[in-house]
């Protein structure tokens, strides 16, 4: 899923008295996995050579374009200084400024006199499964540092390093950082690099290969088929690093979690040099492992300028995520196909549900990918998941990324194609060290390469809500999209998650059964059809038909009560692709391309 690649800030006065004195010059962290059941990480910041006044802060957001505020699980904040021997002298006073922000030292501190070296502690509680989250139980810990680790706003530049310790006996750990200077520690030229590398503590097993001058691990917990998983791992990293040109870091780790992620904490975090992936099947971790490496150059590398600097205190609007997440899933189905892993049946298949996914959310209409991506940060409201509140962005940029692969090699006659934009866009920006300006930027690049406007092709489908002509796009390349159409099953609501974890109504869709029946938006699931509400109940009630009584228990402000309704019914268009029969010799070159990778 998601990004960054750290910014390296300029260091002002500070940080030339910080360079002044290398000896202390690291920000030291200390986290205790003591009491593993309690869920509590215990950390210790070291800060050498703090000014009156020094202000450290937890980040609001990371790993998910969502504010979650980290700091409402901070607790016990103390700070003390420390005595030149290293042990702890006087406390020293904090003053909580903000929801995330703390000071240290007085008022009078503040005023003036000389840095001395300050230690903070505090304790934060997580417990959450999945790549986005932190977690500490009896089982392992898994750490994103931006989500348990304190930062000073103006000394990120700084090198940091982290020690564990109360590790469970037989517990190891494994970061894609190099080692500090004893087991179980890590360290980062600063804090952005620290947090773009998640840390296991546990059990678990690790294999490793080498493919085109890059070593990989593999840390996968106890179980799977290393085998099968392995020889597919290597099949798409061989395709990815190939296409880009050979890869751009020398290590490269894979933290993957196979277990009953299907609902909670499933998913994949992309970083610089690594990827944590948790799915519920070995299938399902192939084909996100397929979209999280290809990060390693769309988003991390090949990176939007409205991402930078990463603003850990609030929201950071980009239009860019189109590109960024949906090519990336474009990038995701193509290794995929083209590297054998999928038949070019099984790419048809991912194009046409893409489409049907689509064609199904009436929101297409008015809100545009560049819109959906500016409001990723309501994508932690379940009703705005709702067909006709939101598109997202991964479904319609994929779509967005197949069409104008197309486009291109139709202005070229295939000379030129959606692999030579993100070689280009590496070329010119990755490895030069620029951002590159969003759509306009991805625009010139398209433009350079097919000796074309594509002004139209921006205007209608980036920027705008006109309907893509797939038949148009499609029948460059011989294919067809054949339409179908069904009647299911209209259950009149949309389920969401609520406070608790349980199943709650986030929107009745006006004049629905569901509404007439009496369903209000924020009733409690407790029961469907007598049955606890499934792990994903949306999916479930696909499996009714139009027509059929589903009886609903439900709790609404206390109360208990049952409401039972017939299902309406909706006409759903599901789309397929096919090659056409006779395709003309362009046509058949162009699939050929398109499938295979290849330009004539
Ligand atoms: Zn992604």
């Amino acid at each position: 899923m998601k990004r960054f690649v750290w910014p390296s800030l300029v260091l002002g006065a500070l940080g030339f008295f910080v360079a002044a004195r290398p000896a202390s010059a690291t920000i030291h962290y200390t986290v205790s996995l003591a009491r593993p059941e309690q869920h509590r990480f215990h950390v210790t910041m070291t800060i050498p050579g703090a000014l009156p006044g020094t202000e450290v802060a937890i980040p609001s957001w990371n790993a998910l374009y969502q504010v979650r505020d980290f700091a409402y699980r901070v607790r016990d904040v103390e700070a003390v200084q420390l005595l030149p021997s290293g042990s702890a002298g006087a406390r020293t006073s904090v003053t909580k400024l903000g929801k995330q922000t703390w000071r240290l030292g007085d008022d009078a501190e503040s005023a003036g006199g000389p840095a001395r070296d300050l230690q903070v502690a505090y304790s934060i509680e997580w417990n959450d499964p999945g790549p986005f989250n932190s977690q500490l139980n009896k089982d392992h810990a898994f750490v994103n540092f931006a989500e348990i680790l304190f930062y000073i706003p103006n000394r990120r530049a700084e090198g940091v390093d982290v020690q564990f310790t109360d590790l469970v006996a037989a517990w190891q750990s494994v970061a894609e950082l190099p080692q500090g200077t004893s087991s179980n520690s890590f360290k980062a030229a600063s804090y952005d690099a620290l947090v773009d590398a998640p840390v296991e503590v546990g059990t678990f097993n690790q294999f490793e290969f080498e493919k085109n001058g890059a070593h990989f691990r593999v840390v996968i917990n106890p179980g799977p088929d290393r085998a099968s998983l392995g020889d597919k791992l290597q099949k798409i990293v061989d395709y990815e690093t190939h296409l880009m040109g050979g890869p751009p870091f020398k290590e490269y780790t894979f933290f993957l979690k196979l277990g009953p992620y299907a609902d909670v904490g499933g998913g994949g975090m992309e970083h610089s040099n690594c990827t944590a992936i948790s799915a519920s099947s070995e299938a399902a971790l192939v084909e996100i492992a397929a979209h999280e490496f290809f990060h390693a150059w769309n988003v991390k590398r090949i990176r939007p300028k409205s991402l930078e600097p990463v603003d850990f205190t609030k929201e950071q609007h980009t239009r860019a995520l189109w590109f960024a997440e949906g090519v990336t899933s474009t990038y995701g189905s193509f290794a995929l196909e083209r590297s054998g892993i999928w038949t070019p049946a099984e790419l048809y298949s991912e194009i046409g549900g893409q489409i049907t996914e689509l064609d199904s959310r009436p929101a297409r209409r008015w809100q545009s990918v560049e819109e959906s991506s500016l409001d990723t940060w309501f994508d932690k409201y379940e009703a705005y998941g709702a067909g006709d509140r939101s598109i997202s962005y991964y479904n319609k940029g994929e779509i967005l990324g197949d069409m104008l692969d197309l486009a291109i090699r139709d202005a070229t006659d295939n000379r030129k194609s959606l692999d030579d934009v993100m070689r280009l866009l590496n070329s010119e920006f990755a490895r030069r060290g620029f951002f590159y300006n969003d759509s306009a930027d991805i625009r010139k690049v398209v433009e350079q390469l097919a000796g074309k406007s594509f002004e139209d092709f921006f205007r209608c489908y980036v920027s705008g809500t006109d309907e893509i002509p797939y038949e148009k796009f499609l029948s460059i390349a011989g294919l067809h999209l054949r339409e179908a159409t069904r009647q299911i099953a209209e259950p009149g609501f949309w389920p969401g998650r609520g406070p608790g974890g349980g199943w709650r109504v986030a929107s009745v869709t006006t004049g629905s059964p569901a509404e007439v029946a009496g369903l209000r938006e924020g009733d409690e699931i407790v029961t469907l059809n007598g049955e606890a509400p499934s792990r994903n109940p949306a999916f479930w009630l696909r499996s009714y038909s139009p027509g059929q009584t589903i009886a609903l228990h439900i709790r609404r402000e206390g109360q208990e009560q049952e409401i039972q309704y017939a299902l309406g019914s909706r006409e759903e268009r599901e789309y397929s692709i096919e090659e056409i029969a006779k395709p003309a010799e362009r046509q058949s070159r162009i699939r050929a391309g398109f499938l295979h990778g290849t330009t004539d």
